[in-house]
């Protein structure tokens, strides 16, 4: 007995050097797991098991809640006024359909023993406010508060989340999934709560079932790390358990029973919200998949790891059977969300589907049979070994890689077995998993087959499920909505009025009481080190004295490579394909393999190709700007021979020229960012802004790369012959390639050990000497004099660009000067400190958006933010009060240490082996430069804020000479007045996706990008 806690389990993990614990407490069954490694980023979470029961989203309101303020620490959020005055590197909730779990983790243990403190009091001595439930979860508020005739609205937050959830394709198609595969169950609840039945949630209910599920013996705790952890043990005692009292402790365990089985397959046709579609008319396409029902998780995670296999050999990649039968068929152009095998609640299940395929019953029937055939004749023939030996690579170096965030990583992947069994630690089987499939298949050559009869085709649980298109589905709801509404309104009796407006005027006394914070656990300056540890590596010199730096790191058998390119000099109309080179290089074959026969050698032997931009501002001169591409490269160092002989082929001889494969992957990826165009809005916004005032954030911005993709898949779509077209692209592609792997531009480092160096340098040799004889300009410098060097003209954008969403992003950007400033220190923590005392509370609280910030980047800009808000012009007025605040003075000393702390958890982040030295490799940042830059961050006071904001934010403000982008449904008019200034430009940039546009709007097709 330790601490009251019961040994249960030991187990020894020889490939991760891991130990995992299993414990239990003697008084109360509450779990407790424990996973000893030499990590030294500590990991700890909280967990009860929390099946979903209605459709109320208690369990979500709940989580919420509990982060409101607890009897030790009465502080309005304390989560986030724990993230300035902790290091964490991980913080935050999780509401699943049937758990909730509170995770952190930290490096320090001061700050690690905080968090735990905190997190302890939150979960099981939550204060619950009703003003609190009010605000987070759900409450009738009249349109003028005390005006009771103005109309009855819904109001609250958890509320309005679960409305905009219902326009997220992906989670809305899942919902629908799960809720349907499941019969009798807790699945086919919406357990973040359904916005049309959230308001039947009483307060009381609530209480309740706090009392009832987070209790001890419902609970499971974790930790994984280098610490102690008998140190939690004797904690969660001291604290929590032996105060507990009475004599039936153990009997609130809850559990999920499984699925009532179908005995014939089931048909479920329903509606989906429509959005943006390429190439076709939105309101034209459908989703549709076959998905099964099988095992329940952990009766044999050997089995569910078998089947995860199987998920990846018959979908995942250009060799599957379902790749080739649903979208290189030309069926459909991209899988539904979710597909493949999920093992994320008590039962697995598979899913094969398409989405943005026709509506009509005719395609419906043709995509069944395709998957249904695609499985039958799999069943018959089998799977190429080498398919298989592809799929097991990629397990095992997935496992060896290393991460940043282990522990949280673990957690994450291991939800499914923490809620529903007490053995957590199925993922860390997955290499004895991997030897013993392979032994096994040498016994039986049938096993992917057999599984394959045995879990699809004479699997009776079975659902088709199709979302066809529907344009006004959230409009129906907000008139259902209306009516409810004015059906209560009318009989709402006096004491009820007063009720209401008694709550509305409680809450908003609740949110404007000013609190002390002082209460919350901190860690204070002196416990930040004042200087960086230094990164060893070594510069040597391969043929033609092409450099490479070599940085001698513990990467647990694997080796990465980066070669570095300087693409400045390339032309400009070349350069616009840089990210469809990007995208297309890793997914080629070469001149003498196949696509797909290339692919599968170069996934068996390494983790594949990735290629990137990474442009920046010299860290001493902001106007002097780098543009370089990055290709990574990385292996097991069994593997190094053939990997590194794969990479030389597709670098020196990759096949543009394959036009089928070539418009593949275009269309394919043109969908894909369509249907994450809401998603990836904020992103968007910033790159759309910054390069109002950035000659390289103009050639590179995210979005003008995105749409160059999505232009391109449009018109391959529209085209009835596209072969012209993408013969041009090939041919754009081939002379890019050639040009960017010039002698005089290129650069090379490794991250390895020492005993590899040898011959890594020896192949990369050859590979160098390879491409000297394959391309013709290796040794060319690219002439400039004849090129006319265009002088970059700032422009100050004011920009609005519609998407179908109902909430806006906003951004405006700032200059701020260079890294090895002395102001720019003083920039950063001025930045921060504007979004944690300042916006956070205008804009997240008072203006209900999910988020705001400001961010500062040593590129020279500030960029202030604000992301899904519903009041686009009351945040830009906002961003002015913040800056004429700051002018002002009007901020504390705790402000400027919590700006501090907080800038630290950021520059602090944890790198993993793999990435050291980047930094310097890519940025020439080197550890004096970032030792004296951490000093300046740490002495910076009051006047250097107001400094520095009177020096940058303000004139830049006075003048206009800021770029504000909106992205959103900001119509011309109606808006708000800010909109309708002239000096506002509205950009339909997004209309070019659906058909239409192209129809009527042919010569304005140029216009944007
Ligand atoms: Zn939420």
């Amino acid at each position: 007995m330790i601490s009251g806690f019961r040994v249960k389990n030991i187990k020894r993990f020889d490939e991760f050097q891991m130990t995992g614990f299993i414990l239990e407490h003697e008084k109360t069954g509450a779990k407790y797991f424990h996973i000893d490694s030499s990590d030294m980023n500590n990991t700890f979470a909280i967990h009860f098991c929390t099946p979903a029961f209605d459709n109320t989203g208690v369990f979500h309101i709940l989580e919420h809640l509990s982060l409101c303020g607890s009897k030790k620490y009465p502080v309005r959020d304390p989560f986030m006024n724990m993230m300035k005055r902790s290091l964490n590197s991980y913080m935050n909730a999780w509401t699943g359909p049937d758990y909730t779990m509170y995770p952190f983790a930290a490096q320090n243990i001061k700050d690690y023993q905080n968090l735990r403190d905190v997190y302890l009091d939150a979960t099981y001595n939550p204060n619950l406010d009703y003003k609190d439930y009010l605000q987070e979860g759900w409450r009738y508020e009249f349109l003028e508060p005390s005006n009771r005739k103005s109309g009855l609205l819904y109001k609250g937050i958890v509320l309005n989340e679960m409305k905009g959830d219902m326009a997220r394709q992906d989670s809305y198609f899942l919902h629908k999934l799960q809720s349907n595969l499941f019969v009798n169950s807790v699945y086919n609840f919406n357990s973040g709560g359904d916005p049309r039945f959230i308001p039947t949630l009483k307060y009381e209910n609530l209480v309740e079932t706090h009392k009832k599920f987070y209790h001890p013996s419902n609970s499971k705790f974790f930790s994984y790390g280098d610490m102690n952890f008998l140190e939690n043990l004797e904690f969660l005692e001291e604290n929590l358990l032996s105060k507990l009292d009475g004599s039936n402790l153990k009997g609130r365990r809850f559990y999920v029973p499984n699925s009532i089985r179908l005995e014939e397959p089931k048909e479920v046709i329903d509606f989906y919200q429509t959005e943006l579609g390429i190439g076709s008319e939105a309101d034209n396409l459908a989703k549709m998949a076959i998905a099964y029902l099988c095992d329940d998780i952990n009766q044999n995670p050997y089995e569910t790891f078998k089947l995860s296999i199987l998920s990846h050999l018959l979908m995942e990649g250009p060799n599957s059977i379902m790749f080739k039968r649903l979208i290189e068929s030309g069926l459909a152009p991209g899988y539904c969300h979710g597909y493949g095998l999920d093992t994320s609640l008590k039962e697995a299940t598979m899913t094969f589907g398409v989405q943005n395929i026709e509506n009509d019953y005719r395609k419906f029937k043709e995509v069944e049979d395709a998957i249904m055939n695609g499985l039958k004749e799999v069943s018959e023939r089998g799977f190429d070994y080498k398919l298989i030996e592809e799929v097991l690579h990629l397990i095992e170096y997935d496992s060896k890689k290393p991460k940043d965030d282990f522990g949280i990583n673990l957690l994450n992947q291991s939800t499914g077995f923490i809620t529903h069994s007490d053995y957590p630690f199925p993922m860390l089987h997955m290499n004895d998993f991997s030897y013993k499939l392979k032994k096994e298949l040498k016994e039986n050559g049938q096993l992917f087959q057999d599984m394959i009869k045995k879990y699809f085709l004479s699997n009776t649980h079975r659902i088709k499920l199709i979302l066809r298109p529907k344009l006004d589905l959230i409009s129906n709801l907000n008139n259902e909505e209306f009516q409810s509404l004015s059906r209560i309104d009318d009989r709402l009796t006096d004491i009820e009025v007063n009720k209401i407006i008694q709550d509305t005027e409680s809450l908003v006394k609740h949110q404007s009481q000013i609190q002390s914070i002082d209460i919350l656990p901190c860690l204070g300056l002196e416990d930040i080190p004042t200087s960086i540890e230094p990164v060893q590596f070594e510069k040597l010199n391969l043929v033609h004295d092409i450099p490479l730096s070599f940085f001698d790191q513990p990467t647990n058998g694997l080796s990465f490579i980066r070669i570095k390119a300087n693409i400045k000099e390339i032309p400009e109309d070349l350069k616009e394909y840089i990210p469809l080179y990007n995208m297309l290089l890793p997914r080629l074959g070469t001149k003498d393999h196949s696509y797909e026969e290339f692919q599968n050698m170069l996934h068996t032997n390494s983790a594949g190709l990735s290629v990137s931009v990474d442009a920046f501002s010299d860290i001493n001169d902001i106007n002097k700007e780098t543009e370089n591409l990055v290709y990574e490269m990385s292996f097991l160092d069994n593997n190094m021979q053939k990997a590194l002989q794969l990479y030389s082929q597709l670098l020196t001889v990759p096949n543009f020229f394959d036009l089928t494969n070539l418009n593949q992957i275009i269309k394919q990826e043109s969908v894909k960012i369509a249907n994450e165009i809401v998603n990836n809005s904020l992103d968007y916004a910033i790159s759309y802004a910054s390069a109002g005032l950035k000659s390289y954030k103009r050639t590179y911005s995210a979005f003008k790369s995105d749409m160059f993709i999505c232009r391109l898949g449009s018109d391959l779509i529209q085209c009835a012959s596209p072969r012209d077209i993408l013969q041009a692209t090939a041919e754009k592609l081939y002379l890019l390639h050639n040009l960017i792997l010039r002698k005089t531009s290129l650069e090379f480092a490794l991250n390895g050990t020492k005993k590899h160096l040898e011959g890594i340098s020896v192949n990369l040799n050859l590979l160098i000497n390879k491409i000297k004889n394959e391309n013709e300009v290796f040794e060319r410098e690219i002439n400039t004099e004849n090129t006319e060097t265009s002088i970059f003209e700032e422009k100050y954008y004011k920009t609005i660009i519609k998407t179908p969403a109902q909430v806006y992003e906003c951004v405006e950007v700032f200059k701020i000067p260079h890294y090895n400033h002395p102001d720019y220190a003083k920039c950063v923590i001025m930045s921060n400190l504007i979004g944690l005392s300042f916006l956070h509370k205008e804009i997240r609280e008072k203006g209900g958006a999910y988020g705001s910030g400001v961010s500062p980047s040593d590129s020279g800009l500030c960029v202030f933010y604000s992301f899904r808000d519903p009041n686009a012009e009351r945040t830009f007025n906002t961003f002015e009060k913040a800056i004429i605040y700051v002018r002002d003075g009007k901020f504390s000393e705790q402000d400027i240490k919590d700006a501090k702390i907080y800038t630290f958890s950021i520059v602090d982040k944890l790198i993993n082996p793999g990435n050291k030295g980047l930094e310097l490799f890519l940025r020439n940042l080197d550890e004096k430069s970032r030792n004296i830059f951490r000093n300046r961050l740490l002495t910076v006071n009051k006047e250097d804020i107001i400094e520095v904001c009177n020096k940058y934010l303000v004139p830049q403000l006075e003048n206009g000479t800021t770029c504000r982008v909106v992205f959103g449904n900001v119509s011309n008019s109606g808006s708000g007045e800010m909109f309708d200034s002239s000096e506002w430009d509205f950009v339909d940039s997004l209309d070019f996706l659906s058909e239409k546009y192209f129809a009527t709007n042919e010569e304005e097709e140029k216009q944007v990008s």
